[in-house]
């Protein structure tokens, strides 16, 4: 069985997450989200939960040993045999060094791995994120673009639509930053030494989703 391995990537507010689930769904592949990984730690308040709650609030990287040790668990799930979707890894250095090491055990010839890198300015990324809207259960929405049915509440669950603290206007400023001086030389890594798949995130998600469909399933 071909293994199929994608890598999401963008700034915050970009629709990585909402892009790389509806692919997932399509391609009835896993989604692996360290991010969500973590929220839900901290929603069961777990002991990792109560470690990482308050570099998360503040939008900082949590420590690569804590990701490490829930990947590792993640990826020996039986799901990810034919591959997975991942949204929001590797993020830092020793993470694409941690990475490369697992692809080196996981991928055999014929594999397929492409990174899917979703383009949205800075000017809209903050336009965006102060609108966004998520839920515990992982489901988000954005007020404008893509609004829940009632007002505040979970289209999925009915639970309470909260605000990310990360989502704030400073926080959001910093993670800018940190996109453009070290994901994008993650990016480059991907794009040199496997396929990049550079997308316009300033569509409707139902064209950007098409985009990605269509340009994944060409790339045999
Ligand atoms: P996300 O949902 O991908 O925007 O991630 C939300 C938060 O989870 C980030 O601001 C970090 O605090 C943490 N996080 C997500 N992915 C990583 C990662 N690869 N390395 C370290 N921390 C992460």
């Amino acid at each position: 069985m071909t293994k199929k391995i994608y890598l999401f990537f963008g700034p915050p507010g970009s629709g990585k997450g909402t892009q790389s689930d509806i692919l997932g769904r399509k391609l009835k592949l896993p989604v692996i989200s360290p991010g969500e990984l973590l929220r839900h730690e901290i929603e069961k308040k777990s002991k990792i939960g109560l470690t990482v709650q308050s570099s998360m609030s503040q939008g900082k990287l949590v420590s690569d040993g804590i990701i490490e040790k829930m990947l590792d668990k993640r990826l020996a799930k039986p799901d990810t045999k034919k591959g997975f979707i991942m949204d929001g890894y590797p993020r830092r250095e020793q993470q694409l060094v941690f990475l490369k090491r697992k692809l080196k055990k996981i991928l055999k010839p014929g594999d397929k791995l492409m990174a899917i890198n979703i383009d949205v300015s800075d000017k809209e990324v903050k336009k965006r994120v102060t609108g966004r809207r998520v839920c515990d259960c992982g489901a988000a929405y954005h007020l404008q673009y893509n609004p829940p049915k009632k007002i505040g509440r979970c289209d999925l669950c009915g639970k309470k639509l909260e605000q990310r603290e990360d989502d704030k206007p400073k926080i959001v400023k910093e993670r800018l930053h940190y996109y453009h001086h070290v994901i994008k030389s993650i990016i480059h890594y991907f794009r040199d030494a496997y396929v990049l798949l550079n997308i316009n995130g300033e569509r409707s998600i139902k064209i950007i989703e098409k985009e990605i469909l269509s340009k994944v399933k060409a790339t045999k």
